[in-house]
């Protein structure tokens, strides 16, 4: 089969819970319509209920849908559920093991839960990447919560599918660990497969995924490129230590708000898209001033992600 444009395809994804158990109804996702590019690095952020895991555990086949369409490698959910299943690995947020099976056997009996052949099974080298090697042979409830996190990204790899998705993969991972990780998803990516992930880092979100969808409150506010998303805020706040105190504002920077501090700083706010740094720079140099020092402070992820998430 040729290989979809598209890794993922949602249309008007809704999911009602029902409730019991303690949770009250909820409808967790209103109408999501979602593509990941094949080959993308693809981050799905939103705040904590944002409906992230619901749409993750829709496409592992965990959760079943209310209502729309999904399709995982060219295979709709419904019509050709074994072979969207077979085409995704999906790392779940919740640790889950059988205690007492080591790596090696967790591996071995997902491959074989995947019908994935004796000859063809990769249990020593995916250990090894994984770092699991010299505990391959360790009960599971004898290893560390960064261990048990790659032994899940492990065995959503079993059968070497072309998608892989992480559900939280780093929660609770120590930095070390966590480069380690990201080592080997880049690794897969450049080998073709797809990744895509959520994450509450957003600094991690915008260093690996070349594109980002938030979601919030069941919706999505926002799906562009990690540049495109970043461009979104053009806030600049240039900080700068001059020699002497500001005693009035400087003719030029009339029109922008300005802040002065002790230690001779003078602080200035202006939109990159309208104005050039040289108009703020030479409006201080008119005035007679002299500038030392100074800092561009701009928006980042995690200011995108509080305007776009803090609306209602
Ligand atoms: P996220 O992963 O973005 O934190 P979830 O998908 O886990 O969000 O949850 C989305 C919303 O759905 C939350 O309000 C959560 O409480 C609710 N929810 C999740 N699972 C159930 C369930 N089994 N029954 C009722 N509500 C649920
Ligand atoms: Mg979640």
């Amino acid at each position: 089969m040729s290989h979809p444009e598209n890794a993922i395809e949602i249309r008007g994804l809704r999911k009602k819970y029902h409730g019991g158990k303690g949770f009250p109804p909820h409808e967790a996702l209103k109408g999501i319509d979602l593509d990941v590019p094949r080959g993308s690095f693809f981050g799905l952020l939103g705040p904590n209920g944002a409906g992230k895991s619901t749409l993750i555990n829709i496409l592992a086949g965990l959760v079943n849908k209310t209502e729309g369409q999904v399709s995982v490698w060219g295979f709709d959910i419904d019509e050709a559920p074994r072979n969207a299943r077979n085409s995704i690995g999906v790392v779940p947020q919740e640790i889950s093991f059988d205690a007492f099976f080591t790596p090696r056997e967790a591996l071995e009996l997902q491959a074989g839960l995947y019908g994935v052949r004796k000859a063809d099974r990769r249990t020593d080298e995916i250990l090894a990447a994984m770092h699991l090697s010299d505990k391959a042979n360790a009960y599971s409830r004898a290893l560390s919560g960064g261990m048990k996190r790659r032994l899940l990204v492990a065995k959503a790899m079993v059968h070497s599918p072309p998608i892989l998705v992480l559900d939280e993969p780093t929660a609770g991972v120590d930095i070390e660990l966590r480069q380690q990780l990201w080592e080997h998803i880049r690794a897969l990516k450049s080998g073709g497969v797809t990744i895509m992930l959520t994450t509450h880092y957003l600094e991690e979100a915008e260093q690996l995924c070349d594109r980002i969808a938030i979601i919030n409150q069941g919706e999505v506010v926002a799906n562009e490129t990690t540049g495109d998303l970043l461009q979104r805020i053009d806030e600049r706040e240039l900080v700068m230590r001059l020699d002497r105190p500001v005693e009035a504002t400087p003719d030029g920077l009339r029109d922008f708000p300005i802040e002065t501090e002790a230690g001779n700083r003078l602080t200035v706010h202006y939109s990159a898209s309208k104005h050039r740094v040289d108009e703020v720079l030479g409006a201080v140099h008119d005035a007679g001033y002299s500038i030392l020092d100074l800092t561009m402070r701009q928006a980042d992820l995690e200011d995108v992600f509080m305007q776009l998430t803090s609306r209602k």
